[in-house]
């Protein structure tokens, strides 16, 4: 097991910079999930802790030691791919040893080990077949015990779930999450699924244009995003934001109107001095919406389409020309309203000014 640490890393793709300073610590044991919009700089990032890229500048460090120059196979990693790349004329059993075999470990050891993967993932039946012999998820999991065999000190995956169908998702998500507990080594995922982020990690690194906007347990991004990206990034369905401006500020406290329901007036606790006339963007979840008469302000909206799932509906409104969803409580006799009022709880705002940073 391997703590890891990364040091003002930047990388360049010819003229290009992609990542742009990169610091983070993760600590022995931790799980940690990089997520971000396609293009962010995620994989490159995990290439380069996996010596499958190199690094323009910066250092890293695995288990303490400076690992810029050491080969991928002596760094003490495995990587899982979302392709899974089995050999196909190879048993599962002659998959998940290959390597080892390749490497001269001694027969016994190699036994050994493939058997006890085999045991973690629960694949011991499947042993014998092929590849082509066995389902997506199948696949996956002899691909992930090929990655154990060789008792890495760090394991990267690279959104080893996203060719799997949503149910495979889920089950082989909760099976990375046991595996995880199970063995306690340090793991870095990337993946752009945050239900993946919020329910795999200890912490969870917010990237955008090869910038880290913000590391931190999930519960701390969910509750307490950094700035608008992170608030807009973080939460399913994401969270809503409503052009609005300050009508009165005082210290601590400010009103604000909605720029399409000017009527609708919030008073909300502000952490950053505004001023009245400014514009701000005020975020709320589609979960945090309360009942009409429950908030600080009311605010109807017009339905476009309503979604009723059993045990929540979402409704997807309109308010002048935004647009915003509202996750309620199913609601039986909610028949073809067209309008719907619901309540505005401040405490469960967010206001963000011009540039996305929080104002409170
Ligand atoms: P996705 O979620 O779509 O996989 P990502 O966040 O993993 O995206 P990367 O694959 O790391 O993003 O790519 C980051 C940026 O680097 C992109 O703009 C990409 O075009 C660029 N890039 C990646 N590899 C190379 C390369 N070999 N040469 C030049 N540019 C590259």
């Amino acid at each position: 097991m391997a703590e890891l640490s990364l040091t003002n890393i930047v990388k360049r793709f010819g003229g290009f910079e992609i990542i742009h300073g990169a610091n983070l610590e993760v600590k022995d044991g931790e799980f940690v999930v990089f997520v971000g919009p396609s293009g962010c700089g995620k994989s490159t990032l995990l290439r380069m802790i996996a010596g499958l890229e190199d690094i323009t500048s910066g250092e890293l460090r695995i288990g303490g030691k400076v690992v810029n120059d050491v080969e991928p196979a002596d760094r003490g990693i495995a990587m899982v791919f979302q392709s899974y790349a089995l050999y196909p004329h190879l048993t599962v059993e002659e998959n998940l040893s290959f390597g080892l075999r390749m490497n001269g470990n001694p027969k016994a050891d190699t036994e050994r080990r493939v058997s006890h993967v085999a045991d973690i993932l629960q694949i011991t039946e499947l042993m014998k077949r092929r590849p082509k012999q066995l389902s997506g998820g199948q696949r996956q999991r002899v691909a992930i015990g090929r990655a154990i065999v060789r008792e890495p000190e760090v394991f990267l995956f690279d959104e080893p779930l996203s060719n799997l169908d949503a149910e495979l998702r889920v089950q082989m998500r909760v099976e990375i999450s046991r595996l995880h507990k199970q063995l306690g080594t340090t793991m870095i995922y990337v993946t752009h699924d945050q239900t993946e982020a919020m329910t795999l990690a200890d912490r969870i690194v917010v990237l955008r244009a090869g910038n880290i906007e913000q590391i931190g347990a999930p519960l701390d991004l969910y509750d307490d995003p950094a700035n608008q990206f992170v608030a807009g990034f973080v939460g399913s369905p994401k969270m809503n934001f409503l052009t609005a401006v300050v009508v009165e500020a005082q210290p601590g406290r400010a009103v604000i109107a909605l720029e399409s329901n000017p009527e609708t007036r919030l008073p909300v606790p502000i952490a950053e001095p505004v001023e009245a006339g400014t514009k701000v963007t005020l975020g709320i979840r589609p979960e945090h919406f309360a009942d009409a008469g429950a908030g600080d302000a009311d605010l109807t909206v017009a339905i476009d389409v309503a979604e009723h799932l059993g045990n929540t509906s979402y409704i997807y409104a309109a308010i002048g020309s935004e647009q915003l969803i509202i996750e309620r409580p199913e609601s039986r006799t909610a028949g073809n309203r067209e309008t719907l009022t619901v309540g505005l709880p401040a405490r469960h705002t967010f206001l963000f000014d011009g540039a996305g940073k929080r104002l409170r």
